[in-house]
């Protein structure tokens, strides 16, 4: 049996305008395992996210990476008695296979 989705129409509520749930996203929301239907609309959250994003953005800290000297911002309050990365260096650090390891030639 092959399920068929029809586009719905929902009440988002948030604002309380009506908006439709595509045939399309409710079949996303099935391969993602997404039980509920959306409850607010894709205004609502549109601004959900960017507030989400702002919220995230007022944490970041500017700082300078310990390794390559580069501004970057790390989502935490830097310590000074730690060195601080940028991604690339924090990446690349975490991926360095430890010291001992030496290649055997
Ligand atoms: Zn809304
Ligand atoms: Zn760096």
């Amino acid at each position: 049996m092959t399920m068929a989705f029809a586009d719905k129409s929902l009440s988002c509520r948030e604002c309380g305008n009506a908006f439709v749930w595509t045939a399309g996203e409710q079949e996303f929301y099935q391969q993602k395992g997404l039980l509920h239907e959306p409850q607010r609309c894709p205004d609502c959250r549109k601004k959900a996210k960017a507030e989400r994003a702002a919220a995230r953005a007022a944490n970041m800290h500017d700082v300078i990476c310990s390794n390559c000297g580069k501004a970057a911002q790390v989502p935490f309050e830097p310590r000074t008695d730690r060195p601080v990365y940028c991604s690339e260096c924090f990446e690349a650090h975490r991926n360095a296979p430890p010291p001992t390891a030496a290649p055997s030639a």
